[in-house]
């Protein structure tokens, strides 16, 4: 696999080429603009020493005088004069510049000659008959060394500034990620240590304490499902361990009977234990692919006046053994769209309840109703109702006022609550209940229809 560079190495040579690219276009721009700028003031110097050359030259009588104190050689400019023709009249040009040079008035001229650069000006003032080239030259070695000099600071100072730059960047930068190093080196001990319960340092206001933040907040919902699941697991187990034990035994005892009587009835309890078993393991199994997601729901236009018929009608015979009357309070043709099977086990969860719980040859009423809109499903008992401290408990999975009583009556596990709300949530529903110990309770299931 292709290592990739370390953020903080990637930031410095990220920025580090950045600031090589802005250097070496002001650099540039330095050296044009002084190159110019000598050139430019160069041939300024030339042209005013050259026409300043004319001050000490005169023409007395159509006589040539030269005052003697003519400066030959000034600030770098060497001054030479000749004759209408050419014929060199006084002083003497530098060495190595070509004396071939033609004489051209008032014009600069650029010049090669003893592996040098000369910049030339020329001027010819005529007398009458006669007169007079003044030419001026002046060696670009001198402008050349300045600029020689500027290169060499540059070459030492470029990459002294980029080394110390990209050292105090990526100083910087290490600064920077020190609070990440912090996190990694936090994140690595929970993960080997499994201690879910420790978090991230995430003190501060900036990105990374944000991050952090972020993490715990994930931290503390995994530490939840884990706990969960651990509870799950446990609970099922637990509850496993009845019914097997209960198996175990009958299934001795019918062994050591003769009396076929007695092993009859052994066998009977027997497949009264599998019967449990079966409905809490599918009940696992339902709950199980709620959790993953794979349980689908097959949306469809539903009759919920006729469903909720339908189940008072099959739990009747239940109802009946405990003296209780279901009510059936529907608005006629109330249809939604949701999962048919899912909604039937939610209604029978509901009814056979508030059978379970009602109070005996008391009453357990499914009201159905449009309110505002929304489609509103009750299922009310009479019966021993829920003490306050309990209510927000019920739909946790495993979780029953009175284990003995709940188990013994019907077998369930404290799971069918915890469907009925995921059924509800499934569907967009909100679920309440209302309870009042020794009065009864009311489940409402909320559907809103937009
Ligand atoms: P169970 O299998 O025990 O009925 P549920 O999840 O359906 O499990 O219900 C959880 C607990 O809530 C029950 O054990 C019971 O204590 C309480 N409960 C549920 N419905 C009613 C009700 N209609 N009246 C009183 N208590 C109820």
């Amino acid at each position: 696999m292709k290592r990739r560079l370390s953020i903080k190495l990637r930031v410095t040579l990220f920025y580090t080429a950045i600031l090589a690219v802005i250097l070496s276009l002001v650099l540039g721009f330095v050296f044009l603009a002084l190159d110019l700028r000598l050139v430019y003031s160069s041939k300024a110097n030339l042209e005013e020493a050259v026409k300043g050359a004319f001050d000490d030259i005169d023409f007395r009588g159509g006589q040539l005088e030269i005052d003697s104190r003519i400066d030959l050689y000034h600030d770098g400019i060497t001054l030479v004069l000749y004759g209408p023709a050419g014929t060199l009249l006084l002083g003497s040009t530098p060495a190595g510049f070509p004396v071939e040079t033609p004489l051209i008035a008032d014009t600069h001229q650029n010049v090669e000659g003893g592996g040098r650069q000369w910049q030339v000006y020329d001027m010819y003032v005529g007398y009458g008959e006669t007169g007079v080239w003044a030419r001026g030259i002046y060696s670009l070695s001198t402008s050349d060394s300045v600029i020689n000099f500027v290169t060499v600071i540059s070459a030492v100072c470029f990459p002294l500034v980029l080394l110390l730059s990209a050292l105090g960047g990526y100083l910087i930068t290490k600064r920077a990620f020190r609070p990440v190093e912090r996190i990694t080196q936090a994140a690595n001990r929970i993960s080997s240590g499994s201690d879910l319960s420790a978090r991230l340092p995430d003190g501060g206001k900036d990105e990374i304490a944000h991050l952090a933040q972020a993490f715990n907040a994930m931290l503390d919902r995994l530490e939840d499902s884990f706990e969960r699941e651990k509870q799950f697991t446990s609970d099922a187990s637990h509850e496993l361990r009845t019914p097997i034990a209960v198996i175990l035994s009958e299934a001795d005892y019918a062994l050591s009977q003769n009396d076929a009587q007695e092993a009859l009835h052994a066998m009977r309890a027997i497949q009264a234990q599998g019967n449990k078993m079966a409905t809490l393991v599918a009940q696992l199994l339902e709950l199980t692919r709620a959790d993953n997601h794979t349980l689908h729901l097959e949306m469809e236009r539903v009759d919920l006046t006729t469903l909720c018929e339908a189940v008072a009608e099959e739990l009747e015979g239940q109802a009946r053994a405990r003296g209780i009357t279901i009510r059936c309070a529907l608005e006629p043709d109330i249809v939604l769209t949701g999962d048919q099977t899912l909604l039937t086990r939610m209604l029978i969860n509901l009814v056979s309840n508030a059978v379970a719980y009602g109070k005996e040859q008391g009453e357990a009423t499914i009201r159905l109703t449009r309110e505002q809109g929304d489609i509103v499903l009750c299922v009310e008992d009479n019966g021993i109702g829920i003490a306050p401290e309990h209510l927000e408990r019920i739909f946790d999975r495993f979780y029953r006022v009175d284990p003995s009583r709940s188990a013994g009556q019907n077998g369930s596990a404290g799971l069918g609550l915890s469907m009925v709300q995921w059924i509800a949530q499934a569907h967009n529903a909100t679920i309440n209940v209302k309870s009042e110990l020794g009065k009864g309770s009311v489940f409402e299931v909320r559907f809103p229809q937009k």
